[in-house]
């Protein structure tokens, strides 16, 4: 994957989703045609791409279509499965690779790597059977039982409180294979987004810091308010550090705790644009997803420079239903009035409490009035 494809190429992605439709967007944006497989008819990207292949993720037909019409493909969402990755590439340039999407696939296989790599990660066990269930130490309660695959938005997860708990909560995630997390102290939550290329280049975006509600991202702001500078450093290092150990090719996110003790522990990662990087879209000289162009097609890596203090908020199905739960358009006009709100709905048509309907960054010359126009914003949207 050494050759560049200059714009005018082809660029495929695997997954429909916003994250799709944004390196889409940045890739059209570049001159690149782009095509998408999902298997659903109004997917995000799909209804933006120039075509879209309407396939499950491992239909050989549809594989097989995708890499006729393209010259490269990326992935939008981890959970494609790696097989899909490792047939693509066997015909067309892939990144990232199934290898590396493979290992964020699976929560021990992650943990592994950041122990490999030297990051420290919260301390946990692999639960695949009743046994492991049983030697479970004492040292992980109260903690977090995590479905190993698949989880995304705090969603195959349980809090568990002891062993009782423990036994019930595995039982009711269907005796799948679970990670047993210890409930850390959390102070702050931050992510780094790097871009490797195939060449060995390394570039990140600045330190995001993440508030989660309920498990979702709700809020991130750039810079980090309040990351000492060199635990920013040392989540640079360690997200540079794992992604040259895997031998990464494309965007890695990589989301860390700082602990009330002041350590840094690494949480997961995310083998694709993410979530907490979306800011750079209007915050940097250059977005999290033309850095997965850039990646994918093997164009020269500049490193991202922040140019305004951004607040993202992440735009939740719930703002579409009033306090007595009816439907209604939130307040775009009013929303829109403000100074520095850029606003990116993902075209999805049907609104549900907790489905990530779009994300609005504030923009501002300094960091304290970005919050002040968020707040305002909260206030709006109610
Ligand atoms: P997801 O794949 O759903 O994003 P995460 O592992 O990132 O799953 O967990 C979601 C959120 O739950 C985290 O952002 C954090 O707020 C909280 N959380 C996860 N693991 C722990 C832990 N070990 N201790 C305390 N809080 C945690
Ligand atoms: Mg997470």
């Amino acid at each position: 994957m050494n050759e560049t494809l200059q714009p005018g190429a082809t660029l495929g992605v695997m997954g429909g989703g916003q994250l799709g439709r944004m390196f889409v967007h940045a890739a059209q944006s570049l001159g690149y045609e782009t095509v998408v497989l999902d298997p659903d008819a109004g997917a995000p990207a799909g209804v933006v791409a120039q075509h879209q292949v309407r396939a499950g993720y491992l239909d050989e037909a549809g594989l097989a279509e995708l890499a006729r019409r393209c010259d490269a493909i990326s992935t939008e969402f981890e959970n494609v499965p790696a097989e899909a990755l490792r047939q693509l590439a066997e015909r067309r340039p892939v990144a990232p690779g199934a290898a590396a999407v493979a290992v964020c696939q699976d929560r021990a296989d992650e943990k592994a790597q950041f122990v490999r790599c030297g990051v420290p990660c919260a301390p946990h066990a692999l639960i695949t059977d009743a046994a492991q269930l049983a030697a479970v130490p004492d040292a992980l309660l109260p903690g977090i039982l995590k479905t190993a695959r698949m989880g995304y938005d705090g969603k195959g997860q349980a809090s568990v409180a002891d062993r009782a708990a423990l036994q019930a909560a595995w039982a009711h995630l269907g005796h799948v294979p679970c990670v047993l997390e210890q409930r850390l102290p959390l102070r702050h939550e931050l992510s780094v987004i790097v871009a490797r290329n195939a060449g060995g280049e390394l570039v990140n975006l600045p330190v995001q810091q993440n508030l989660h509600r309920d498990g979702i991202l709700a809020v991130t702001q750039v810079p980090a308010p309040d990351i000492a500078p060199a635990l920013q450093q040392q989540a640079v290092a360690a997200a540079r550090e794992v992604a040259a150990a895997m031998d990464y090719v494309g965007v890695l996110c990589v989301e860390f705790f700082v602990l009330q003790d002041g350590r840094l522990v690494a949480n997961e990662m995310a083998p694709r644009p993410h979530n907490s990087g979306h800011y750079s879209i209007d915050a940097c000289d250059v977005s999290q997803f033309e850095l997965q162009v850039r990646t994918l097609a093997g164009l020269p890596l500049v490193e991202p420079r922040l140019h305004s203090p951004a607040v993202m908020l992440n735009l939740l199905g719930d703002l579409w239903f009033d306090a007595a739960d009816s439907a209604r358009t939130p307040p775009w006009d009013a929303v829109l009035a403000l100074p520095g709100v850029h606003l990116h709905l993902y075209g999805k048509t049907d609104a549900r409490r907790g489905r990530k309907m779009g994300h609005l960054t504030v923009t501002a010359p300094t960091a304290a009035e970005a919050r002040a126009v968020a707040l305002r914003v909260a206030a709006l949207l109610g």
